[in-house]
């Protein structure tokens, strides 16, 4: 399928219907699934055939949704998770144990960071976060013998840093260790990671893949272009026998493609669960249909929103990658040739208060948590999510109390230009 555009395959990736087969992809709502015989269903638990045996693992609609996710990425094997956190769990805990240490962009969203600074470290596992924009000198010094993979974001929640992609994947393969990008905000549409080095991709689907704000969701997906057996020592649960599946080697067995899917399939999926259920998986599926036209439409209402701000008079300042003059133009323009993504992060003249106003006064935006939604949407991360903080606790946090991130959504462009205008005018 790689050879057909990449319009197609969000359309038809992943399912090809056989004579008289259903035209959408079957929802399989289907906790198990039944052998004739106990050596037919022993030789799936060996892994010495293909097939299914309980959800809890593998299932075939999320098989099919995320065969087109890994089409769209330009990857070799991927799967679905609950949730974006859990992709990133697994994509991390899949190659690093207790003793093991990360190297992390600190421009990453505030559930990753927790993840990594807080949850993985009771786990044994520690992690050095580094300023994206550090110079190759700087990112090299953070590595340490036992580091085992490198994080970033391609565009980075909420900060809207875009990660020098080429600079990371150098200094991860330098050390010999893979580099892990969330490319949830431009989605492959606007990005696609691989080609520029990075090894393993996550998604949180909530967001633009299913795009309606209807399920959370995550996505991991394999590049295959990592050699684990050349670093073999560093990632012993892939190139050493599993114990718990029979001395089975993954890396040998199932070579580069696939190992790696394969481990975290049948290691912690049937140890931590974390499966996304087959009917958001469906859902998940029409919004990837549809995730090619609406993320243009996603970029152009941004950018009319980015540029409006930027003229007005009560806006004391804009953040929105594709800006001419904002911080992270040049590597926007390398990275993101296209287009960014929908959201926009500005502070308003006047602080606090006058955010509020700002916020109280829109009618087509609404207040929301949720960001890379159809409908527009914004959060005053002052006022909800981070309210418990005064205004110098946001200011060291790196949040203004006048930051409003705007989420634009695909209605019509100038209705929300007009939304921003009239709730501006109140302040
Ligand atoms: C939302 C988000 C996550 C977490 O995803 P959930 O689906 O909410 O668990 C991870 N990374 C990024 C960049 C996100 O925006």
């Amino acid at each position: 399928m790689s050879e057909q555009s990449i319009e197609t395959r969000c359309v038809q990736a992943g399912y090809t219907p056989g004579n008289g087969e259903p035209r959408q992809v079957p929802i399989v709502q289907s906790t198990t699934f039944k052998y004739d015989t106990s050596d037919a269903m022993g030789r799936l638990f060996d892994l010495e055939d293909t097939g299914y045996f309980y959800t809890r693992l593998q299932n075939p609609t999320n098989d099919h949704v995320a065969a087109k996710i890994a089409s769209l990425e330009g990857g070799t094997a991927a799967m679905l998770t609950s949730s974006g956190q859990a992709a990133n769990f697994f994509a991390v805990f899949n190659i690093c144990e207790a003793g093991g240490h990360v190297v992390a962009s600190s421009a990453i969203y505030g559930g990753t960071f927790n993840l990594l600074a807080h949850t993985l470290g009771k786990m044994g596992i520690e992690c050095t976060f580094v300023d994206p924009n550090c110079t190759p000198e700087e990112l090299d010094a953070a590595f340490r013998p036992n580091t085992k993979c490198v994080f970033g974001e391609t565009i980075a929640n909420p900060a809207l840093a875009v990660l020098d992609i080429e600079k990371f994947a150098t200094a991860a393969h330098a050390h010999g260790v893979p580099l892990i990008v969330d490319n949830t905000f431009p989605t492959p549409i606007n990005c696609r990671p691989i080609e520029w080095g990075a090894d393993i991709v996550t998604h949180s689907t909530t967001k633009y893949m299913d795009g309606h704000g209807a399920c959370v969701g995550g996505a991991i997906v394999d590049s295959g272009k990592f050699d684990w057996m050349a670093n073999a020592e560093r990632f012993p649960g892939l190139t050493t026998p599993d114990e718990s599946y029979h001395g089975i080697v993954y890396a040998e067995k199932f070579g580069q493609a696939s190992a790696y899917i394969t481990k975290a399939t049948s290691q912690l999926m049937r140890d931590f669960g974390s499966i996304q259920s087959p009917q958001n998986a469906f859902y998940l599926n029409l919004g990837l249909e549809s995730l090619h036209v609406r993320v243009p439409q996603h970029c152009k209402n941004a950018r009319a929103v980015a540029e409006f701000l930027s003229t007005s008079d009560k806006v004391a300042s804009v953040r929105y990658p594709d800006l001419p003059g904002d911080p992270y133009r040049k590597l926007a323009e390398k990275y993101l040739p296209n287009g960014s993504c929908g959201v926009v992060s500005f502070e308003v003249a006047g602080g606090r208060e006058a955010a509020e106003r700002f916020m109280a006064g829109l009618r087509v935006f609404a207040i929301e948590t949720h960001v890379a939604d159809a409908r527009s949407c914004c959060l005053h991360p002052a006022s909800s999510t981070h309210r418990q903080m005064t205004n110098d606790e946001l200011v060291a946090a790196g949040i203004s109390p006048a930051m409003v991130r705007m989420s634009c959504g695909i209605e019509g462009t100038d209705d929300l230009v007009a939304d921003v205008e009239q709730a501006l005018a109140r302040v």
